[in-house]
């Protein structure tokens, strides 16, 4: 049995992202000044924006009748000027184990007459943790040669309020707000534990070809009063943009994942095109002086493992010799296939050995187990049906 279950067009679509009057996405001080915009005074803007903070991101609110703390008159004046939006849900997909994936429609906020983007956004429940995977961009401008994401087309990024709308979506569909209802199929993990304990930026797109969106999208879901994501528990992957690395250590504060994938130039050069611009050397230079870098928080090093190309004992006693002055995770994984890749997982006995080698050198447990491959969730699967717009839409929106 593959496909669990499949919804189409779950939720009628709420305002989203419909311009500056979408207050998800916005930073406090932003928020403070869109209130002082409808005539709430410096101070009382500011108090009223934490109220709303917390109804927003503590509560899931997205009804400013909700509010019960804000006068009426007010609530009402809110609902005139401002949305607290979700994207619309094209389609929620649950894998046998557990594994839901979801394609959410955004209109683009800056432009009315854009025609909408879609995006993936998955979520894999483990027993000790569930980890959202959400996407950065639309497509993406690289072209990474084993990956599904990097053949989509039309590409822009996605604005903060767009990456923190995945979360606040999925964690509405996973009941994770006060009052709010687990799925009924069993597959979410129960009780006091949140749904969504971890946030992996592993989706489609290349998170510092979007640096400020992302930062402030990170920012506001580790909120200390909002979301309230611990900073260790948020992961951002980059193919090696290698200029935004110590940025994002010192301003973001997250745990780095590295795509490195080869451990020769001439390799990396044609998996991870990137490479051409900033190769391996000094790509472990920027880890190496990852801000905040520690034994007690390492940098994750992801390796698809792709037979016959990068799979040796040899490779594998490489990965680890470059990799033995930084501290250090490694993550196998074995290569997810997608109609036309020019691919093949490496064989399991070739994963354990390579796997072997790696554990000796003190790496613990490096295989990632693929999950959803099922309903197309796997690592680089990601791809919306967005790139089935007319050509002729795809220009005009590319202007
Ligand atoms: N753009 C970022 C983050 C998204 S990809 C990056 O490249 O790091 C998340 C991870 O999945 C990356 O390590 C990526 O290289 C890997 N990946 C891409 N396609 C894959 C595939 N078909 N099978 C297995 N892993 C894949
Ligand atoms: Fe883009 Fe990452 Fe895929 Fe490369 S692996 S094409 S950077 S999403």
């Amino acid at each position: 049995m593959s496909l669990a279950l499949n919804i189409d067009h779950t939720t009628a679509p709420r305002p989203q992202s419909a311009g500056p009057a979408d207050l998800v996405g916005l930073s406090r001080r932003e928020m403070a000044a869109a209130l002082e915009g409808i005539g709430l005074a410096g101070r009382d803007a500011k108090m009223r924006a934490s109220q709303l903070w917390n109804w927003i991101y503590v509560n899931g609110v997205t009804d400013f009748s909700a509010m019960t703390n804000i006068a009426k008159g007010l609530r009402a004046e809110l609902a005139d000027a401002f949305a607290i939006g979700r994207p619309e849900i094209v389609s929620e997909q649950v894998s046998v184990d557990g594994t839901r994936k979801w394609l959410f429609r955004f209109r683009d906020p800056l432009h009315a007459n854009m025609p909408p983007v879609e995006v993936e956004t998955v979520y894999i429940p483990e027993s000790d943790r569930g980890t959202l995977c959400v996407s950065s961009q639309v497509g993406c401008t690289l072209t990474c040669s084993f990956c599904h994401t990097g053949t989509q087309k039309l590409v822009r990024n996605l604005t903060a309020g767009e990456i923190l709308a995945q979360v606040m979506m999925a964690r509405e569909r996973l009941g994770d707000f006060p009052g709010g209802q687990r799925p009924t199929d069993g597959l979410v993990p129960s009780g006091e534990t949140r749904a969504i304990t971890n946030i992996v930026m592993m989706g489609m797109g290349e998170p510092l070809y979007n640096y400020e969106n992302v930062k402030k999208a990170l920012l506001i879901a580790s909120d200390g009063d909002g979301l309230s994501l611990s900073k260790r528990r948020i992961t951002l992957s980059t193919s090696g943009v290698v200029p935004q690395i110590e940025p994002t250590g010192r301003e973001i504060g997250v745990m780095l994942a590295i795509s490195l994938h080869a451990v020769r130039n001439d390799l990396r050069d044609v998996l991870v095109p990137i490479n051409k611009k900033w190769p391996i050397e000094e790509l472990l230079e920027a880890c190496r002086t990852y801000p905040g870098v520690s034994n007690a928080r390492r940098i994750t090093f992801e390796y698809v493992m792709l037979k016959d190309i990068n799979d040796s004992d040899a490779d594998a006693r490489e990965l680890v010799r470059l990799l033995a002055r930084i501290p250090a995770k490694i993550n196998l994984i074995p290569f997810n296939p997608w109609p036309g890749s020019n691919y093949v997982c490496s064989d399991w006995d070739r994963i354990e050995a390579f796997a072997d080698i790696v554990n000796r050198a003190g790496y613990a447990s490096p295989v990632r187990t693929p999950r959803g491959r099922d309903i197309f969730a796997a690592c680089g699967q990601l791809k919306s049906e967005t790139e089935r717009l007319k050509k002729k839409d795809r220009d005009a929106f590319m202007l």
